[in-house]
This record gives C-alpha cells, sequence and structure tokens, in this order.
C-alpha cells in the first residue's frame, strides 16, 4: 500500500469526507493490505457503535409478480419460467407471528412491483402486523411508488423503506433497466421517503455488468451525501434466464472491502451481510460482519414458496424452516464471537455528521 492510500483510508477513519476522485482511488490501488487496514479500523468503529450485537431482520418475500424488467432480476416480467405466487394477509401475519417467536423485532416485507398490492391492501397488511405485534418495526422492500402511496403506507405505520438505488451513475443505470425505468425516478422515491419520515435504505450490487472504479466512487459519494439509515450492499450473482446469464458474479473481495468503506463513511450506518454474500461464499455473511457489517436478514417466507423467489441462481437457505435459519445465523454469529440480538435494531444516531 502506498502513503497516499494509507492517508486517504486514515481521513477516512477520522470521519473525514471524501471526494469521488478519492474514492476512485481507493477502490482502483486496492491491494490486500489496504483491505486489511480498513477492515481494522471498520470493526473498531461498528464496535464502538453496536459493539457485538447483530440486529436481524426477518425477510417475508410477499410477492414475485413484478411489472418491470430489470434485465438482472431472476422474477422480471419476461422471464416466462417463473411459478408466481403471492402471500396472503393471513400467510404473511403467519409469518411474523412464527418470526415474533423466534426474537425477530423487525418484520420486511419484500416483493416485486405488483399492483395487487394497492395501498389499501398493504395498509391493512401494516396495520395488523403493527397491532399485533407493537414492539417490531416494519420495513417495506416494494420497489417505486408514487409519494402518496409511500405517505399512506408510513401513515398505517411503516416505519422503513428499502430502495437501493442499484447505481448512482444515470448512463450505468441505463444499461441494466429498460428505457421505461428512470433513474430520476428511483431517486426521487429516495427523496421522498426521507421527506415522509421514513428510515430509508439505498444500496447497489458490486460487480453488476458494465459497472468501473468510477461508477462505484459514484455511488459511495451519493451515500455520503444522502446518508441512508442503512446501506444494502452484496455481489451481483447471475440468474440463468436473464440477458446477464453469462456476466461473471460480483467478487466477495470487493464486497467486502466497499462493506468497510461504507462503515467508515458512516459508523452508524445499518449495514447488512447479505444472503447474496452469503451465496457466492459458505463463510460470505460472517465475513461480511468481520468486516463491518452489523445486520443479518433471515428468510421468514413459506418454505414451499421460497425458492420461487429467485432474483438469481443458487441462492441460499431456500430449504430450511425459518427457526433452521434462524439457529444456523446465530451459531455461525457466535462462532465469530458476535450474536443475533432481540431488538428492533433502529438506527443508533444522535448527530449528524458535519453540524
Ligand atoms: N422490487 C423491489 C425489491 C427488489 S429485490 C425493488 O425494486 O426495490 C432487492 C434487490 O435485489 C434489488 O434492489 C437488487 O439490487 C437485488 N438483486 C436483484 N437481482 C439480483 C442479482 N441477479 N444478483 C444480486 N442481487 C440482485
Amino acid at each position: 500500500m502506498n502513503a497516499a492510500l494509507r492517508e486517504l483510508i486514515d481521513a477516512l477513519s477520522r470521519g473525514e469526507a471524501l471526494t469521488e476522485a478519492a474514492f476512485e482511488a481507493l477502490i482502483e490501488r486496492r491491494d490486500a493490505e489496504a483491505a486489511a487496514l480498513l477492515r481494522r479500523y471498520a470493526v473498531k468503529a461498528r464496535k464502538a457503535v453496536y459493539g457485538e450485537a447483530v440486529y436481524t431482520r426477518g425477510l417475508i418475500e410477499i410477492s414475485n409478480h413484478c411489472k418491470n424488467d430489470c434485465l438482472y432480476c431472476g422474477i422480471r416480467r419476461s422471464n416466462a419460467n417463473v411459478k408466481r405466487y403471492r402471500l396472503t394477509q393471513a400467510e404473511i401475519i403467519a409469518c411474523a407471528e412464527e418470526g415474533h417467536a423466534l426474537g425477530f423485532r423487525t418484520f420486511v416485507l419484500q416483493g416485486g412491483e405488483d399492483a395487487w398490492y394497492t395501498d389499501e391492501r398493504l395498509c391493512a397488511i401494516i396495520h395488523a402486523l403493527k397491532s399485533r405485534f407493537p414492539d417490531s418495526a416494519v420495513t417495506l422492500s416494494l420497489g417505486e411508488r408514487g409519494r402518496a402511496s409511500f405517505q399512506r403506507l408510513y401513515d398505517a405505520g411503516a416505519d422503513r423503506y428499502l430502495l437501493r438505488h442499484e447505481t448512482a451513475d444515470p448512463e450505468h443505470y441505463a444499461r441494466l433497466h429498460p428505457p421505461e425505468m428512470r433513474f430520476e425516478h428511483r431517486m426521487r422515491c429516495l427523496h421522498d421517503l426521507r421527506e415522509i419520515g421514513y428510515q430509508v435504505g439505498c444500496g447497489f450490487m458490486v460487480g453488476s455488468p458494465f459497472q468501473t472504479a468510477k461508477q462505484l466512487a459514484k455511488d459511495l459519494a451519493f451515500i455520503q451525501a444522502f446518508r441512508p439509515e442503512m446501506c444494502g450492499i452484496g455481489p451481483f450473482i447471475p440468474h440463468s434466464d436473464t440477458p446477464f446469464r453469462d456476466c461473471a458474479a460480483g467478487t466477495l473481495k470487493l464486497t467486502l472491502y466497499l462493506l468497510s468503506i461504507l462503515r467508515l463513511i458512516d459508523p452508524t450506518v445499518l449495514l447488512p451481510a447479505t444472503t447474496a454474500l452469503g451465496t457466492i461464499h459458505p463463510g460470505g455473511r460472517e465475513l461480511g460482519i468481520e468486516a463491518g457489517a452489523n445486520v443479518v436478514m433471515p428468510n421468514l417466507s413459506p418454505v414451499a414458496v421460497r425458492k420461487d423467489y429467485a432474483l438469481y441462481d443458487n441462492k441460499i437457505c431456500t430449504g430450511e424452516e425459518s427457526a433452521q435459519c434462524r439457529h444456523c445465523l446465530d451459531a455461525r454469529m457466535r462462532s465469530i464471537g458476535y450474536h443475533l440480538t432481540v431488538d428492533r435494531g433502529d438506527v443508533k444516531r444522535t448527530t449528524i455528521k458535519g453540524e
């Protein structure tokens, strides 16, 4: 590692903001020594805020119907090989019931953009979850909607919203999505969610097709400026029924490197070690935690539908019951000196950077 790279890493660890060019240099000139130093700083920063506690979110994949045609995604509308399903309110409540008994205090409802889930239906589901589990947070990850809809869902009790920006570079965005999907609209949604009062999550795939160091630097600069409460990143993994079937997957190393940088950009950010990371490497989630992540999101979906919610090939944990997933992750975290907590796991943020 040369002196300039070391200086960038030290600056980041002191809480200084970096320019886009500096982020680009940090990515382009990375080596094993730089990764190890970033990891040490990131773990120290995370421990100062969250200790050894790992937050859990119970993921309920409510629908794999989707009106969109994202080129990377296995449940895109033009994939005719998907067996489509949607969960009813009763099924969603039953998943949460089981999750609550297992110690989950955040439920993430994720799905394709499925018009069947009207505001009325979603408000009823959110209301039912919040009245039955008043100690739990409800997170939505249902794609782009209008501002009035986001407001209604928030008023019904939703606490958080995950909407990965996917890439902060409009030209890159256009190569990953069909023309009717607009970069500007996705960004508008993120700003609307923030203004309404949600805790907001953005994020991107590591190693998505055509991605360059410059584009990753744009992602980091965007995240530094937007300062999301949550940030979801994981490797891109090809799905065999998509136009990107022959593209290479994102790497473990680069994902871990970026997790450490994100932790230092904001020591308080809620940063998951994702299922995709666990899919490209058997110890991926543990390594993610050891690189600075502090959240895991095991699956609470009914086992009968899990294999049908395939955004990418070879997704892990599709055959296991929720309890098995929870216990397996608990053991995995203990094996590296961490533990899962029974807690809503809100962001610990008292001061705003730069104030
Ligand atoms: N429809 C919702 C939820 C999307 S699925 C939305 O639009 O936000 C959640 C995330 O999975 C996506 O934001 C995307 O970043 C990721 N994803 C999709 N396809 C993937 C793939 N092939 N490999 C890795 N991650 C993928």
